[in-house]
């Protein structure tokens, strides 16, 4: 894998990784954020229903519509979207909080939020895409971690066709078929794009 990036661009300090729900994102920048603490997961906002194994505050803010319709009138949030039919969304109160603090910012955000925050700081984010092995690898994933209903996984595995086809506008795509294999390389592109480039 080499870089894409030139010499001259400046330095990448926020790390966007989208991938189709399943493709193994969490799996992948946790591991990522348990290996370099220069790295800091900006929790996002949302309307979706907290899972039993999440804690507020930790994995999202939980929030009823209203309340983040209110966020958006108020111009809280640096970019949201609407994600298998739910409202997410990242603070700038978050973001500028973590900058402050000289982290670099991880995002697991959807490819809308991803373009959003391009848009917003440009060559200052560096875009990864995680792809899965297949479709079908996708569902089993989904199915094996026994957290959406069968509906909510065929919806999943709906959006993921279009969400592949932005990962052409990704600075990096790594395939998740081995775990190891993909943190490896997911770990090459952070070293190389963020800590090496920032000493
Ligand atoms: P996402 O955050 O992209 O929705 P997760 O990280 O929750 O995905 O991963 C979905 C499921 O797939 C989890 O049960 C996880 O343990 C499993 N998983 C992740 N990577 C792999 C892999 N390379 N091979 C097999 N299973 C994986
Ligand atoms: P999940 O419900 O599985 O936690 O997340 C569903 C999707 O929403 C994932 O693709 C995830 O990356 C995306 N997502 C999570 N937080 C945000 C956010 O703040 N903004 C955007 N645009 N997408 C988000």
């Amino acid at each position: 894998m080499s870089p894409k990036r030139n010499q001259h661009t400046p330095l990448p300090r926020l790390v966007v990784i989208s991938a189709p729900s399943g493709a193994g994102k969490t799996t992948l920048s946790s591991m990522l954020l348990k290996e370099f603490p220069q790295l800091q997961r900006s929790v996002s906002t949302t309307t979706r229903t907290r899972r039993p194994n999440e804690i507020e505050g930790t994995h999202y803010h939980f929030v009823d519509d209203a309340t983040f319709q209110k966020k958006i009138n108020q111009n809280l949030f640096a970019e949201w979207a609407q994600v298998h039919g739910k409202r997410y969304g990242t603070t700038r109160a978050i973001v500028n909080s973590l900058l402050a603090q000289g982290k670099n910012p991880v995002f697991d955000i959807d490819v809308q939020g991803a373009m959003n925050l391009k848009a917003l700081y440009g060559d200052r984010i560096l875009l990864i895409f995680i792809h899965p092995p297949s479709i079908e690898a996708l569902r089993d994933r989904l199915i094996q971690r026994k957290e959406d209903s069968t509906e909510s996984i065929e919806n999943r595995l709906n959006n993921a066709y279009s969400e592949i086809q932005w990962s052409q506008k990704y600075d990096y795509q790594i395939i998740n078929d081995n775990l190891q294999r993909a943190f490896q390389e997911l770990k090459t592109i952070i070293q190389h794009e963020c800590l090496e480039r920032s000493k």
